[in-house]
Formats: structure tokens, C-alpha cells, sequence
């Protein structure tokens, strides 16, 4: 249980609502910034301003998955409220008060450090980033049923890095039956794919290996799906890049070839908020809970 701890969530989307379903389980004290329009009746709940919000005595800051932007505006798709995080909010919380986003950016980490606060990017850890590839993989298999006409059953599929997200790709895509080829660096993810009765090649060999694909499905976050690589693919290829913004994919020369090339972050968020928010929110209860342990455990 998290009685006594304080904790503010301040704006998001529906992934949010998970979180806060989850704390209020656990007893802990809420205030909810940015929730106005909000119609859940979560009881004993105060929904309030950014500025009425007694961050003195806060423990923890819950921020959107995406943190904030570059000006330190937050978003929430509940509220019309305008809300920054700055370093003088923050200055007002106790030195023990921690700040969890799902990734961060050049602005949420210069106010972090400089009021000395400690900042939780979930989306870093392992177990979130495992939990997150089953809805990115589901995602994806909705897109390649969108944008093609045949069945993923017995196409030739590419998936480009068997990180965390391209493993969970792979697998998902050849349980349904599809002809899978894994592309990666490392002789140990080689070892890996062949393990699982997958085709393995090494990326130096991308260009070899793309000439009789259906999909090809990056997860790099780095430019490996080049102009000379698209030129080799079959002209009816759907790529699909679900590495982060901007992709590693050349889109530009894709248009240009007649390739239908599409980005797709977010996909947990689009295809499966609440599994999104429930793995979110399962993972704050056990940092919160170690956290309030370990304070508990000092004071003695
Ligand atoms: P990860 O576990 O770090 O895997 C990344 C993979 O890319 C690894 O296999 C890595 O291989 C390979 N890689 C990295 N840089 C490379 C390079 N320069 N050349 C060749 N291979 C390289 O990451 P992840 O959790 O799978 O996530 C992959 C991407 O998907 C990230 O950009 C993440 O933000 C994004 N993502 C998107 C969605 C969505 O909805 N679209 C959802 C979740 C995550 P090595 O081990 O050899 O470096």
C-alpha cells in the first residue's frame, strides 16, 4: 500500500487513467493536474490547478508518457489548462520527491538536474520496454493487414534488429505464419534468430537480402533502410518503421521509388491504451512502494 504518499499526475491521455486507477487501489494521496474535463468518477480525488497544488509536501510527479516539450509545456488531452513543469515548481517539492516520465528530452533533463531532483524514464527499463513490444507487435500486425492484400500468412517478411521490440516483432509475425528473415549486427542475435528457426542474415548483407520481401519492418533507430536498399526491394514492398522519430527509413527516396513506407510510433497507445496504462502504472506501484520503503527504512 502506498498510504501517506503523496503523489501528483499532471496531465497525459488515456494511459493516465490506469495509473491513477492502480494509486487510488493502493491508498495513496492524489492530485490530479490537467484532468479537468475528466468524467471518471475516481472518489476522494482532487482535481486541481497546477497552482493550487501544495507541491511541498509531494513525494512523487507522474508526467505523460512523453514528459514534456521543449518549452516545458504538458500535455493532457483531458484539460484545456496551460501547464509548464519548471524549475521553480519543482524547487518546492522535498529533496526526496521524484519525477517519472515514459522518456525525456534536453529540457526535462536541465530542470531535473539543475533543482537535484531524481528523474525515472520508464520507457528505459527493460521490463516496461518487454511489456510495450506485445501491443507494438499487435499494432503491427494491423498495419500490414491494413496496407496490404494478401495474408501474413506465407509472405516474406524483413524485420530489421532483434532488440526488444524486434524480437517480439519476429516471433509474433511467424507464429502467424509468415516467411520471417531477421536482420542484425551482432553474432550473438545471429545465434539468436536461428535459434528460433528464423532466417538470420548480418546488416552488411541488408541490400542481398531485401530483393524477395513482402514487409520489411524496421526497429533500428538509426538510417538503415537507405535509398540503395529501397532500390533493391520489390516494388509492391511495404516497409513499415517503427523506430523512433525520425525513423530509419528513407522515406523521401520511398515516395520517390512508389513505395508505400510509413512510420508508426506510438502504436501501444493507439491499439491497446489500457494494457499501455496498466504496464505504466504496474511498474510505478513498485517504484513507489520501494521508494516509500526505503524512506520508512530511513527514518528509523
Ligand atoms: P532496443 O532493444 O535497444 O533494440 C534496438 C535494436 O537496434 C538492437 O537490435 C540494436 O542492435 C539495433 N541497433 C541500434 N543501433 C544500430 C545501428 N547503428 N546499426 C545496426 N543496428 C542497430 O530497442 P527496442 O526497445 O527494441 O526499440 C526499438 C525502437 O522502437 C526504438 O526506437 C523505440 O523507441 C521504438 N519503439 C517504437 C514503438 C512504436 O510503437 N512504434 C514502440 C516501442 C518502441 P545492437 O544490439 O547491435 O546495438
Amino acid at each position: 500500500m502506498l498510504t501517506g504518499m503523496h503523489v501528483a499526475i499532471i496531465g497525459g491521455d488515456a494511459r493516465q487513467l490506469e495509473v491513477i486507477r492502480k494509486l487510488m487501489e493502493l491508498d495513496t494521496k492524489l492530485s490530479l493536474v490537467g484532468f479537468d474535463q475528466l468524467d471518471h468518477g475516481f472518489a476522494g480525488v482532487t482535481k486541481m490547478k497546477i497552482h493550487e497544488v501544495d507541491f511541498h509536501d509531494v513525494d512523487a510527479i507522474i508526467l505523460p508518457v512523453h514528459g514534456t516539450n521543449m518549452d516545458g509545456e504538458i500535455q493532457t488531452v483531458f484539460s484545456n489548462e496551460k501547464m509548464t513543469f519548471t524549475e521553480e515548481l519543482l524547487r518546492q517539492t522535498p529533496t526526496h520527491c521524484t519525477v517519472y516520465s515514459g522518456i525525456t528530452n534536453d529540457y526535462l533533463d536541465h530542470v531535473v538536474k539543475a533543482v537535484g531532483r531524481k528523474h525515472v524514464q520508464l520507457f528505459e527499463r527493460d521490463d516496461v520496454a518487454i511489456y510495450n513490444s506485445i501491443p507494438t507487435a499487435e499494432g503491427t500486425v494491423m498495419m500490414v493487414i491494413q496496407h496490404t492484400d494478401v495474408t501474413i500468412h506465407g509472405s516474406r517478411i524483413a524485420v530489421l534488429g532483434l532488440g526488444r521490440v524486434g524480437m517480439t516483432v519476429a516471433r509474433t509475425f511467424a507464429a502467424l505464419g509468415a516467411r520471417v528473415k531477421v536482420g542484425a549486427r551482432r553474432s550473438e542475435h545471429l545465434a539468436r534468430i536461428a535459434e528460433m528457426s528464423l532466417e538470420p542474415f548480418h546488416l552488411n548483407d541488408l541490400e542481398q537480402h531485401v530483393k524477395d520481401i513482402d514487409v520489411c519492418i524496421n526497429t533500428i533507430p538509426h538510417m538503415v533502410v537507405t535509398a540503395s536498399v529501397i532500390a533493391k526491394m520489390p516494388a509492391h514492398t511495404l516497409i513499415i518503421d517503427l523506430a523512433s522519430k525520425p525513423g530509419g527509413t528513407d522515406f523521401r527516396y520511398a515516395e520517390k521509388r512508389g513505395i508505400q513506407a510509413l512510420l508508426a510510433p506510438g502504436l501501444p497507445g493507439i491499439v491497446a491504451p489500457k494494457t499501455a496504462g496498466q504496464i505504466v502504472a504496474n511498474v510505478l506501484a513498485q517504484l513507489l512502494s520501494a521508494d516509500l520503503k526505503k524512506r520508512k527504512e530511513n527514518k528509523k
